[in-house]
């Protein structure tokens, strides 16, 4: 076998420990083993074939890692699916990857037999004790685990991750057995990762922040899921479980610092705060370094890759506004360069696009060998992202190549004008894009959240700061931002409302 078993190892070291936690339900290091063999012969049993897809449509639930799991070690790719998408957007994944079967979590059962029906999956399973599904505890029971599980091919996939969509349509990018290994690996080494860690996952399972959860299980850690986030649920089973280490993204972070509920509870245990997927301002960056007082770790990354670069808790000295605005450097196993269009690296200092490669690249896009050649070209995966290093070699994200703004021949980064803004003490939310324009082809308009101050006010207090090419000829006033699970800004959507 020349991949990882997420589960054998620690069910060997510490079968009697608590592997997974979900509200008032345990699973050991043992059980979860045995539980995962007998999956695998269930997935083998329902006519699935190496290769083959099981979708899961779940929340943050106890049987989460078990499916992982059992899918790595039998030879399957787990689809997690999202669950805040519409029927439609779901419809289209399950097209997509054409699963064999589909586990619903609990809550999902009625909309996982509607979208089986329609897409023509033979399979259906409920968490839970669900009343118009088979049950998945059931159908388990009635398995038994069958010795000669693993297919060998290190190159199966053992996951299909769909991008986030913020820039299209969702992406599958096929993580094989080598590449989860890869990522697990990576970030265990990483976050330091120990036994005696207790992880909360406090992010959707569906998305890489995953993979932090996988990390602390191969080391024999627990691993505490948090199915829906709320900051004061979150905060108490922090302190419930005395939890060691989280994951967070920049709007929950806010959300915890403006929970009075943070005063009062004792996160004594916490050690390790990951957080990561988009950019952070150095304001309430360290606001929450000040308030939290444990170690911080950024990770910049993509359903793609995995973690790329990491802004260590070393790195993360408040006084170093360079650093603090950066998104680290390599993680072990990752290469990082910053090109030009023609794949050459640029100087320090000068923006550019960044790839990278490694061992917890993706395989391929699912179905989409085009858009495979494009991304992984010269053997290099192009982020779409735009950065540069500083002078130490620390990589800063500007934007995404597609969110550029081109005004009258000069380029504009909307996250620089986003900072700027978003220092005003009356702006709340801002997000930046162009909108077409006949003159300069593209406009810098600024979308503010609620009631902001007048548009000279905001206009002078830009110019003050930035060159008068970035400054918003255009400021729109919304009530909301459109944005997607993990908090990121719709800005294509944002783009198409300005162009009508
Ligand atoms: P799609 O590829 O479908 O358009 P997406 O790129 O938003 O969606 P993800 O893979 O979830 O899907 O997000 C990765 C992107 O998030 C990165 O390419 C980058 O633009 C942004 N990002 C992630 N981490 C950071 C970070 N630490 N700092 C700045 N940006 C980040
Ligand atoms: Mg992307």
């Amino acid at each position: 076998m020349r991949y990882l078993d997420l589960v054998r190892g620690p069910a060997t070291r510490f079968g009697q420990k608590t592997a997974v936690v979900e509200g008032d339900r345990r699973i050991t290091y043992g059980e979860l083993d045995e539980r995962v063999g007998r999956l695998g012969a269930l997935f083998r049993d329902s006519g699935l074939r190496p290769g083959d897809r099981v979708a899961l449509l779940a929340a943050n639930e106890l049987e989460y890692p078990e499916i992982q799991a059992a899918c790595l070690r039998s030879g399957f790719a787990l689809v997690p699916l999202n669950t805040r998408l519409a029927e439609r957007e779901l419809r289209f994944i399950l097209s997509d990857c054409a699963p064999d079967l589909l586990i619903a979590g609990r809550g999902e059962e009625r909309r996982a037999a509607a979208l089986a029906a329609e897409v023509g999956i033979a399979h259906v399973l409920g968490l839970g004790t669900p009343e118009d599904l088979p049950s998945y505890d059931a159908a388990l029971r009635g398995a038994t685990a069958d010795p000669d599980a693993d297919p060998d091919d290190p190159e199966l996939p053992a996951t299909i991750l769909y991008t986030s969509g913020t820039t299209g349509s969702p992406k599958g990018a096929v993580v094989d057995r080598l590449g989860f290994t890869a990522r697990v690996m990576t970030n265990a080494v990483e976050l330091e990762a120990r036994a005696d860690d207790v992880h909360q996952a406090s992010l959707p399972m569906f998305h890489i922040a995953a993979f932090l959860s996988y990390a602390h299980i191969a080391v024999g850690a627990t691993v505490v899921m948090l199915p829906e986030f709320a900051p004061d649920a979150a905060l108490r089973v922090m302190e419930r479980e005395r939890v060691t280490t989280t994951v967070l993204v920049p709007t929950t972070i806010a959300m915890l610092l403006e929970s009075d509920l943070i005063h009062k509870v004792d996160l004594s245990a916490l050690r390790l705060i990951v957080y990561g997927g988009s950019s952070i301002e150095p304001g309430p960056l360290r606001r929450a370094l000040e308030r939290f007082g444990c170690g911080f770790h950024q990770q910049y990354g993509m359903t793609e890759t995995g973690g790329q670069t990491i802004l260590r808790p070393a790195d993360h000295d408040p006084a170093d506004t360079e650093k603090l605005s950066s998104g680290g450097t390599e993680a072990v196993g990752l290469e990082v360069m910053v090109v030009d269009e023609e794949d050459t690296p640029v100087p320090r200092g000068e923006v550019g696009e960044v790839i990278c490669r490694g061992p917890s690249v993706m395989l391929r896009y699912w179905n989409r060998p085009e858009a495979t050649a494009e991304a992984l070209r010269g053997g290099w995966f192009h982020t779409g992202d735009m950065g540069y290093r500083d002078s130490r070699g620390y990589l800063h994200i500007t934007d995404r190549r597609n969110d550029m703004i081109i005004t009258g021949g000069e380029n504009v980064y909307p996250r620089e004008v986003e900072a700027v803004l978003a220092e005003h003490p009356d702006i709340a939310e801002v997000a930046v894009v162009g909108a077409p324009d006949p003159k300069w082809g593209q406009v810098v308009t600024a979308v503010l959240v609620g009631q902001a101050p007048p548009d000279a006010e905001l206009t002078a207090w830009t110019r003050e700061r930035l060159a008068g090419y970035k400054v918003p000829r255009r400021w729109e006033r919304v009530e909301r931002l459109p944005r997607n699970v993990t908090g990121k800004v719709l800005k294509h959507q944002l783009r198409a409302r300005l162009a009508n």
